[in-house]
């Protein structure tokens, strides 16, 4: 558990937004597309965060779905918010994407589909960019 969940479990810290908590200097009016995490996938997907484990939930706009999350990505998440996002280097993860691939090489999601988010999360990273 991060420090900061543990401050917000004792009581020391009432907060409304949790997510936007931890970068204060991150106004909310210049985010144009703020994400939000739901559990329900429309289809199988790999964590684009550490690129090693199916997702279990998935960071999404109100229009479409842009980072699938693994369990232990989620719970990342939940502490660190937006600075997660800087995990994502895209070198590494196109190489652990065909890692993937290479150890569950006739499951889904497909290369395809692993590829059309990786281009959702870069369209919304490059509105985003000052950001990321
Ligand atoms: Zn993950």
């Amino acid at each position: 558990m991060c420090a900061t969940a543990r401050r917000a479990l004792s009581g020391g810290e009432v907060n409304n937004q949790p997510h936007f908590s931890h970068v204060p200097d991150y106004p909310m009016m210049d985010f144009p597309e703020p994400l939000y995490e739901t559990t329900h996938l429309q289809s199988r997907r790999m964590c684009l965060v550490c690129a090693r484990k199916h997702a279990e939930s998935v960071l999404r706009t109100t229009e479409k779905e842009i980072v699938p999350l693994c369990k232990g990505c989620a719970a990342d998440w939940n502490c660190h918010g937006y600075l997660i996002l800087r995990r994502i280097k895209p070198g590494r993860l196109i190489w652990r994407t065909l890692v993937f691939k290479m150890f569950h090489p006739f499951q889904t999601p497909s290369l395809r589909v692993i590829w059309q988010d990786i281009k959702s999360l870069q369209a919304w990273a490059a509105k985003m960019k000052k950001w990321m």
